[in-house]
């Protein structure tokens, strides 16, 4: 196995449960891929440097599996902490919409919207994980749950702008719903937006947008932990620089993106492989702030700091044109903003009374510009005097975040654009994305169904591959 983030831990864990002999090598010095966490900006302050909101591992099936009850979790030292409120996102003049775990109470929150938001998203909360898991399958298999994959389509394939507007009448409700869906990092316009839109929203109440105890590291360690438990092992400070640098294998997996294949793989992918390689799309990149505040974040809404997770970017028109000036390749003004305040329920992440906060804007691909400024006039306009708050801020450019982690290609931290087409194929046509045309040589990254985000669920498919193959 070459890579520890979720989907190579996940991929480990799989074949180690069904007797394989494991190794996995880690070019960096700690294992995690995008669940690291260090003190970024002063000591005893523990920052997350990439994901940090954690709804699809607690929904997804490989982590279910592992960690089947909280007493599993805590055995390999993960613990889910529950904010308040799932996620807020505030307006201008003092309103906010808050997601909270109950649909009724957050419908009754957006005025005359109430009744269409329950309409529209009850039925997906009360089709539970059934529907997670029909959305996270692969789909080369028939779906358990036909009626309520294609009750989520009609509505999820729509762009979120289109949803949004047709739905909703509020500000509030119209704001809320786009703010879940640019996490797609894609034009608000563009069709399935609307569906990253619904499944998040779905998930808010479903399972909660929890973090995990002590930083996102502890979701690494412990899926180290499984894996060792079950004989395999991690050995990290490896990087490996081609196929044929590695130790002799029934089988090789790359937690890697496909412009990482070509390398590793030099010219020994047929031609035609490789030009389908080429063709796949990096999508725009971030850049992320990591604050040391002397006190909590100080809202305009006092509500905004009871969730973890806050929206920074107005209405849904301002996010929209936000996203699109992204995609046309230039920098937003006024960024949409995902900040995550996550010492609001996890007070051990920095000393007493401080705090930490985490936040991150689109910018295009492999973008230079420092959005320090941009950001925090984001996070000032709902929060005046924040900047007052600030001990120390740690930042990451596009190139910083590809440093981190080499999967981030450009500051890509989905593992390539997840349009349509690129959900469809990812990252090249076929039944079985997850092989390769070299024997026994498999991808396992979220460069493959289905596609970023912490879930481990590319690293189980990947891994049942192998086994299908191997039976
Ligand atoms: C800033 C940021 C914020 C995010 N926020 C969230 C969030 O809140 N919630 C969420 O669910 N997701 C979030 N994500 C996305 C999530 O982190 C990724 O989708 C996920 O980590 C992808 O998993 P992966 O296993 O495919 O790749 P990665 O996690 O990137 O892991 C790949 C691993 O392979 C290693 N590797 C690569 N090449 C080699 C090589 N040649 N030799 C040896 N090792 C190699 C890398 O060092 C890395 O450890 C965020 C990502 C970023 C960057």
């Amino acid at each position: 196995m070459v890579g520890a983030g979720p989907n190579g831990l996940v991929a480990a864990i799989t074949l180690a449960q069904a007797g394989w002999n494991v190794t996995v090598l880690e070019a960096a010095s700690t294992p995690g891929g995008g669940m690291r966490s260090q003190e970024l900006t002063l000591p005893d302050f523990v920052h997350d440097v990439c994901s940090a909101v954690h709804p699809l591992a607690v929904a997804s099936p490989a982590f279910r599996e592992l960690f089947a009850d909280e007493t599993a979790a805590r055995r390999h030292g993960l613990a889910w902490l529950h904010p308040e409120v799932p996620l807020a996102h505030p307006l201008d003049g003092g309103g906010a919409a808050l997601l909270h775990r109950s649909v009724e109470t957050t419908a009754a929150g957006l005025g005359v919207d109430a009744s269409a938001y329950q309409r529209l998203v009850q039925p997906f909360v009360d089709a539970g994980l059934d529907l997670t898991d029909g959305l996270l399958a692969p789909l080369n298999v028939p779906p358990a749950h036909p009626i309520h994959l294609a009750r989520f389509g009609l509505h999820g394939v729509w762009s979120a702008r289109g949803l949004a507007r047709r739905r909703f009448d509020t500000d509030e409700a119209q704001a809320l719903f786009a703010g879940l869906a640019a996490h797609s990092i894609l034009s608000l316009r563009a069709p399935i937006t609307a569906g990253y839109g619904l499944m998040l929203g779905t998930l808010a109440h479903s399972v909660g947008w929890p973090v995990a105890q002590g930083g996102s590291q502890r979701i690494a360690d412990a899926l180290v932990s499984v894996l060792e438990s079950h004989g395999g092992r991690v050995e990290c400070d490896h990087r490996v620089g081609s196929l044929r640098e590695l130790p002799p294998s029934d089988v090789t997996l790359l937690d890697v993106t496909p412009r990482q294949l070509l390398n590793l793989a030099g010219d020994e992918l047929p031609s035609r492989y490789r030009r389908s390689l080429e063709r796949f799309r990096y999508g725009p990149g971030v850049f992320k702030l990591d604050w040391a505040l002397d006190g909590p974040i100080p809202w305009t809404n006092p509500e905004i700091a009871r969730a973890a997770t806050v929206h920074l970017g107005g209405t849904l028109d301002e996010i929209v044109q936000a996203e699109d000036i992204v995609q046309q390749g230039r920098h937003a003004e006024q960024p949409f903003v995902l900040l995550a305040q996550q010492s609001v329920v996890d007070p051990d992440r920095a000393p007493a009374g401080s705090h930490t906060a985490w936040g991150y804007c689109h910018v295009p691909n492999g973008s230079a510009v420092d959005m320090t400024g941009r950001i925090e006039a984001q996070v000032e306009r709902f929060a005046p005097g924040f900047r007052d708050r600030i001990l120390a801020r740690h930042s990451m450019n596009t190139a910083a975040m590809e440093r981190h982690g080499e999967n981030y290609v450009g500051g890509d931290i989905n593992g390539g654009v997840a349009d349509l087409r690129q959900y469809l194929i990812r990252p090249t046509l076929g039944l079985h994305p997850w092989t390769t045309p070299l024997d026994g040589v498999y991808l396992c990254s979220s460069s493959t169904p289905p596609g970023g985000g912490v879930h481990g669920m590319c690293g189980l498919h990947a891994a049942n591959e192998v086994l299908r193959a191997h039976r």
